[in-house]
Formats: structure tokens, sequence, C-alpha cells
């Protein structure tokens, strides 16, 4: 994509500049009035819920283009910038829309997106467990020099885990492990130090006990106590497709407490604060990184369709516009959904964005 538009200003204008890559594109046919759709498009429920996330991600992203540009990090200025114009261009069909997806875990569309491909696939497997079990797991909170090889000690702690106990019962001395789980961190604005965790959904409460004990024995030896005991949590699920979200996230919260008070839901609230300078870290510490992994169970076969392609002249033209935090119809001037941000949340995005890290 031309990185260029956001520098101009450029928001209106023909829709020449689509580009055709990956799946869910739409780009310009031969002929001046036909457009190639690609992929499957996103329903009405979700574009309806689009221009709050374009809100929100466009708000955030140029925060964190500053605290990439102070540090001198060219290439996630680009990323970003990537995410800031993600679905800028609709293209509407048959009431489906149709544009390029930046798929970075720093934007709200792509991982909503996402979000809902991992529900369609994993809530029905999920389902059929039988006592599914909710796992947390800590180590201490780092500074953030040291946040990425922690992360990736993690990983590794993890999948040693999962191995010895694989090979335990194929000899027939154990319990088969079944579940998903997906790396996460936070950012803690007091002590402005990052806490690394698992969430871990599993089948049964054993499993789940089976796996805190040996996370608890790898963090915790001779004289070192990297994983408190008392700080791996385990709890019963009750509502199961909440807490696949929850497992699934892979993002950073966006919202903190500028407190760290007990936290619930994942809501924006008003005393809330956006730390972009640490969050900028946890997302360079998450990069390229697998942070979902599943294990004891496959996924069934099917289901991955070819990509579809439709050709049309009868597509509709919307481009985003920041100023009206809504999708403008580029041959009506019609705005697409009607979205008005709340005070609350505007309020966050226009004095609760903090760039210091010190
Ligand atoms: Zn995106």
């Amino acid at each position: 994509m031309d990185h260029t538009k956001a520098n101009l200003g450029h928001l209106g204008g023909p829709f020449n500049t689509l580009a055709s890559h990956g799946t869910n594109t739409a780009s310009k046919h031969n002929s001046e009035f036909y457009e190639t759709l690609h992929g499957r498009g996103s329903c009405k429920d979700s574009i309806k819920k689009r221009p709050k996330k374009k809100f929100i991600t466009q708000k955030v992203v140029l925060a964190l283009i500053d605290v990439a540009k102070e540090n001198n990090e060219k290439e996630w200025v680009q990323r970003y910038w990537n995410t800031w114009h993600c679905q800028n261009d609709l293209l509407t069909y048959k009431g489906r829309a149709y544009g390029n997806l930046c798929k970075n875990r720093f934007c709200s569309v792509c991982v909503s997106i996402r979000k809902a491909d991992m529900i369609n696939k994993y809530l029905p497997i999920i389902n059929t467990w039988s006592n599914i079990q909710f796992l947390t797991l800590t180590v201490k909170s780092q500074p953030r020099q040291n946040l990425d090889k922690w992360m990736q000690g993690m990983k590794k702690a993890m999948s040693r885990i999962l191995d010895m106990c694989r090979k335990r019962y194929k000899r027939g001395k154990g319990s088969k492990l079944i579940g998903i789980m997906s790396l996460e961190c936070n950012f803690n604005p007091i002590r402005k130090t990052y806490n690394p965790h698992y969430h871990i959904l599993t089948a049964t409460k054993e499993i789940a006990e089976i796996i805190k004990k040996e996370w608890v024995r790898l963090w915790n030896k001779g004289q070192k106590t990297l994983a408190l005991p008392y700080l791996q949590n385990i709890r019963k699920v009750m509502d199961t497709e909440k807490d696949i979200i929850e497992t699934i996230k892979y993002t950073a919260k966006i919202f903190t407490d500028p407190e760290m008070k007990k936290k619930k839901g994942y809501k924006a609230k008003k005393d809330h604060k956006i730390y972009a300078a640490g969050l900028h870290e946890i997302y360079k510490a998450m990069k390229g990184k697998e942070l979902f992994g599943k294990f004891g169970f496959n996924l069934p076969n099917g289901g991955s369709l070819a990509p579809k392609e439709q050709i049309t002249n009868k597509a509709e033209h919307w481009v985003y516009d920041p100023k009206i935090t809504d999708y403008v119809n580029t041959s009506t001037g019609q705005v697409m959904t009607q979205y008005v941000p709340d005070e609350e949340l505007e309020s966050i995005l226009d004095e609760g964005i903090d760039l210091e890290l010190k």
C-alpha cells in the first residue's frame, strides 16, 4: 500500500490505489466499472462495529507512531501506518464488505476478524470438553529490556512441559493433555514493568493441575522463585465463549487502569489510560512469536475453502473519514453506520494516551 497517502491526508478520491494481496481484498478490474472481490468479506454485524474499531485503532496507532519515531524505529513507523490504513477503503456488495487487511495484532479491526474466525473453529470442539478450566500462569514481572527473552523462555518452558507429558502419556504413565493456550503481556504503569502470562483452557481440572504443577516446578529450582505458586491460578469456566475470547486475544490490552485495581472486562472506562510506549514494547516482544497454540487435539479438516472471487460492477465504494468516524459512500456521500463515539471513549483517546515510558 502507498503510505504517502497518510502524509497527504488523502482520504477521498478514486479507488485506484487499492492493492490486491492476501485474502479479503478488493482490487480494480480491467474495466473502469468492474471490481474483483476477493475472499468471503465481512457480514453486516461486523461492518457495523468497524467505525468504532477504526476510531480506536487510528488514535492509538498515531501515538505508537510517535513512540516509534522517537526511538528511530522506521520499520515500526511503517507497520503502524499500515494499520492506520487498514480497511480505509471498502467495497460493499450484496450485504458484505471487502477491503485490505493489515493483519497486525495492534489493529482492532484485524484482531476482531481473527477472533470471529477462531471462535468458529474452536468453539464446537471446546464445547465437547467435560470440565473446562481456565488456567493463568505467570512469572515474575520484568523490566522492558528482559521482556523478549522472558517471553521466549516461557514458550520454551511450555513446550518442554507439553513434550514431557506427551511422552509420559505414550508410556501409559500420565493423562493426555488437551487444551488451547496463548501467551500475553500486560504493562504495569505504576512499576513500569511487564507481566507476561499464559492463558490456557484445559479440557479437565486434572490437566490444569498437571500443567500448573510442572510450571511451578520448572520456574522454582534451587534458591530461585521465578513463578510464585499462589499466583498460578485455576478456575472453572462458566462462560465458554467469553473465556475462549480471553484465550485467543492474540494482542495486548489497550486500555489500562492507571491504579492497577482488579480489572474486570476489557472495555474502556473513563479513568483508564493508554500507555503507548508500554504497548509498543509489548508489540516488539511479540513480533515474530507464535503466541497461540493448541495441544492434544486436531481441528477437523475441510472448512478451508479456496478464496472466492467475484467480479461485479455493482459494488459500492466507501472511504473511512476520521473526522466523522464513519465510512462515506464515494458516489452518494451517504454515511454508512451513523456511529458516534461516546464521550468516555473520546476523552480517553483525546487525553488518556500516555507516550512516556520513564
Ligand atoms: Zn488491520
